[in-house]
Parts: C-alpha cells; structure tokens; sequence
C-alpha cells in the first residue's frame, strides 16, 4: 500500500504552487509545475525543478486533466497535486490519475464526488448524524415547488446551487415576493460558473458565524482534527479574513464541532486533509453546510497553531503512510489571522486591479509569514482570481494578533495596483471586532472608511 512519491506534478499557479514546491524541497521530492503561457513569469514557474509550458487557452489549460495526465508521464512524474480551485475537486481527474498510474494527492474520487454535490452530501451527512440546515432534499427545478418548500421552512430562506463554490449561485430571500426572480437568477448563475443550473433551497440562518474544522485523516482509518477556524469575515460569501482559533467560541461549541467533525470523517472512511464548514447561529446551534475535499487556501493558520505541516502531511498519507500524531499530542498555541491580498480596487467595487507590480516591500519579523505569488516588476495576468498574496501573523493572544497584524500589513507596501489592504486595517481598527464580536454580516454592516 506503500508508494514513495519520487516527481510530483503542480496542477496549479500562483502562492499555493509555491507552497507545493517548497513542500517538495523539505520532502526530497522533485518538483514540476505545469503552466500557460500568460504565467511564465510566475515566481513558482521559476523556483520548481522543472517547468513546463502548455499551449492554449490561459484557464482551460489548467483544466485539461487529459493533457495534464500526458504531460506528468511524459516526465516521468509518480503523482499529481491539485492544490485548491481548478481540477482539486473534479472526482474524474482523481479516477484518471489512478488509471494512469499517478497518486493523486488527495482524497478518494468517491468522496471528492460526493461534497461535489450540495444536495446528496448534506444528506449523507444528515444519515450519519451531523445537524444539518432545514431545506429541500433533492434539486428543485420548478418555482412553484421551491415556493411551497420557502412557505413550510419559513422566511427567510437562501437559493443555493447544488454544485456551487465561491459563494456564487446563491440568493437570499426575506419574503414571497421577490423569490420567483431570485430562484431565475441563481438558476441563470449556476449554469453560466458551474454548467449545472440544480438548485436547492434552505433555511437563511442570520447572523451566524462561519466555523470550520480541519480534519487530517489517513488510509488506516485514523482521524486527526486540527482545530476550527473562523472565516466570518466574509464579502459576497467569499472569505477575506481567516482566524485560528475562533476568538468567542464557547469551548462547549467547540468540543461539539471537533466531535461531530471527526465522528463524520470516521464513518465515512475519508482519508487526506478535509475541512468541513458549520454555521453556529446566535443561540450556539450548529448546521453543517457544505465539506471541502482539498486543501484550503486558509491553511496557513492551522500550521501555525498546531505545528502540523498539512501539505507534506497531505503528501505522506497520498504516499500510505500512517499518521505521525494522536489526537492527544496536538495543542494549540496563540492566534493566527490570514488576509486574502487581493488585487482589487476598493473604489470600484473591489473589481480586479490588474497590472505590474512597481516597488514591493514586503512586512517580516517575529509571528509574520507571507505567502505570495507576485514580485517587483512581475504583471498580473489578467486571466486569473484576484488573490496575489497570503498574509499571515500569529501571537500568544487575541490582543497581540491585531497588533502584530497592524503592524504588517502598514509594512506591506505594493505599488503599481489596488489592493484590499485598506479594507484589512479598517476591520481591524473596527471596536467590534476587536472585542472578537463578529458574524458573516461584518462586511455588509462595518461603516469605517476603507477605500
Ligand atoms: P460556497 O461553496 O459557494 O462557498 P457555502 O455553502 O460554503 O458556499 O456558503 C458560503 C457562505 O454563504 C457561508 O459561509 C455563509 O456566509 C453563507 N451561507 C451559506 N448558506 C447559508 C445559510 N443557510 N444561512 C446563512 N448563510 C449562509
């Protein structure tokens, strides 16, 4: 069951190929990074062992798991790493890895096929006990009978497409009237991102806290959590700011995610590194909405409270190796706070500010680590997500973290594009998120001048 991993092949771009490639270097692994033409300036394309170009389509390039999979055999690469976006959570690339000979770094195909699906998966994990949110229980296609699911639950109620991700395809609806051009335009959404217009509906929880657990898990049926972290923070249901652990949750909340979490990766024999995200709402409830079957890009805060290196640790159990530590022997240390750099212009509505980096100084020192992609001189394609940079700060305390976080990100200096810098030290300045009081609304409802 045991398979040395001697060449792997980086099925991604930007910060998280870097992050894979260094993961490699410590490993002994020897490193090859597959990228378009529009990405030869990249800073991973240059630190991997081996780079190689693909013809094409600047996106569907790295899509192309056929291509893709000649590319790894043809340098004689043992097995592929996805990273987060693109092929990550395509259940088909994992099966045609295997086929071909290639350990995917990841989780089984059939697990990665069912989180694919909102609908079946909640299901499942509503079968083996997790709470989930109230709602419809296969895809609804007609208004009328999505109406009479949004009467019973109750309004207000959130439009959600089954095979959904990055918070598009998702509607909110507060009453009758405006549910048929709601259900419409999140049906229109679905199909343009995702090619499958299935929609289903539940029960809008407000105000709620976004909490989710970090799950390692290996193929011998050991089961490891590595804490929650809060991702509250949020614009359009995407994540801005991560933080490790959630700084106002109750311990008794906290024991009750880590134990539904690991019951669930048990039963269902998932191996790999998982992350399975909550909603915990004014009263403490808890609801399961939806399990990610790759590593994440909010990763970092894990590794620096716990110590664990998930994306070797990932690497190793891809390898059939057992996991190194027990539950027991992992102890979390301080806070950690990730910001998600994104070239944006904050006054145009954080559109994507793209263009070439002119001087660049970088925040470091005790408690920082930066994950980026981009250099001095370097121009950011404009084909691709908006995130350039990861920061990262820890400090023993809660206090401690916002300043150490203030502190670099007034170090960090980019010129020649819009960044949400702005907006980062403004939540931070915020009173209430100081005191750690903070929902998914924070964004929507925080007045402080960040443009
Ligand atoms: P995606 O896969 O697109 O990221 P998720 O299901 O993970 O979608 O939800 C993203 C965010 O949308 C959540 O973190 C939360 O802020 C909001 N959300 C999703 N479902 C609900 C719900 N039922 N009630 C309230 N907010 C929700």
């Amino acid at each position: 069951m045991k398979k040395k991993i001697h060449k792997l092949l980086i099925a991604n771009r930007g910060e998280i190929a870097l992050r894979l490639i260094r993961a490699c270097k410590e490993l002994g692994i020897i490193s090859v990074v597959v990228h378009s033409e529009a990405d030869k300036d990249g800073v991973w394309v240059k630190k991997a062992d081996q780079s190689i170009e693909m013809k094409g389509h600047p996106v569907q390039v790295y899509l192309d798991y056929e291509n893709i999979i000649v590319v790894a055999k043809q340098h004689r690469c043992d097995a592929v790493h996805p990273g987060y976006g693109f092929l990550s959570e395509n259940a088909e690339f994992a099966k045609a890895c295997e086929k071909n000979g290639l350990t995917f770094v990841g989780p089984k195909a059939e697990h990665i096929a069912l989180f694919g699906d909102k609908i079946a998966s909640k299901e499942k994990m509503k079968e083996i006990g997790v709470p989930v949110i109230e709602g419809t229980t296969t895809p609804v296609y007609d208004v009328q009978e999505a109406m009479e699911v949004a009467q019973r639950i109750g309004y207000p109620v959130i439009i959600k497409a089954a095979y959904g991700g990055g918070g598009r395809g998702m509607r909110i609806v507060e009453s009758e009237e405006g549910f048929a051009s709601a259900f419409e335009n999140a049906r229109a959404e679905a199909e343009k991102y995702f090619g499958n217009g299935d929609l289903f509906v539940e029960k809008y929880i407000r105000n709620p806290r976004h909490i989710e657990v970090q799950i390692i898990a290996d193929k011998y049926g050991n089961v490891v959590h590595l804490g929650e972290r809060d991702c509250s923070i949020q614009r359009r249901h995407q994540k801005v700011i991560e933080i490790s652990p959630s700084p106002r949750l109750n311990q008794e909340t906290r024991k009750e995610l880590f134990r539904i979490a690991q019951k669930a990766i048990y039963k269902l024999g998932y191996e790999s590194v998982g992350t399975i995200e909550f909603l915990v709402d004014e009263d403490d409830e808890i609801y399961f909405i939806e399990m990610n079957t790759r590593i994440q890009v909010e990763h970092p805060v894990t590794e620096i409270t716990t110590g664990v290196d998930l994306i070797q640790r990932m690497i190793q159990i891809a390898e059939g190796d057992k996991l190194q530590f027990l539950q027991e022997e992992i102890s979390f240390r301080g806070y950690a706070i990730e910001f998600r750099i994104n070239a944006e212009d904050p006054q145009k509505e954080f559109m994507p500010s793209f263009g070439t980096i002119g001087e660049y100084l970088t925040p470091g020192g005790p408690g920082v680590r930066l994950d980026s992609g981009i250099y001095s001189g370097y121009t950011i394609p404009p084909h691709y997500d908006s995130m350039v940079a990861k920061l990262i700060v820890w400090a023993l305390d809660w206090e401690g973290v916002i300043k150490k976080a203030q502190r670099a990100l007034d170090e960090y200096y980019i010129d020649g594009i819009k960044t949400n810098i702005a907006l980062h030290k403004a939540v931070l300045g915020n009173e209430e998120f100081q005191k750690g009081c903070f929902t998914t609304n924070f964004l929507n409802t925080m007045t402080e001048d960040f443009a």
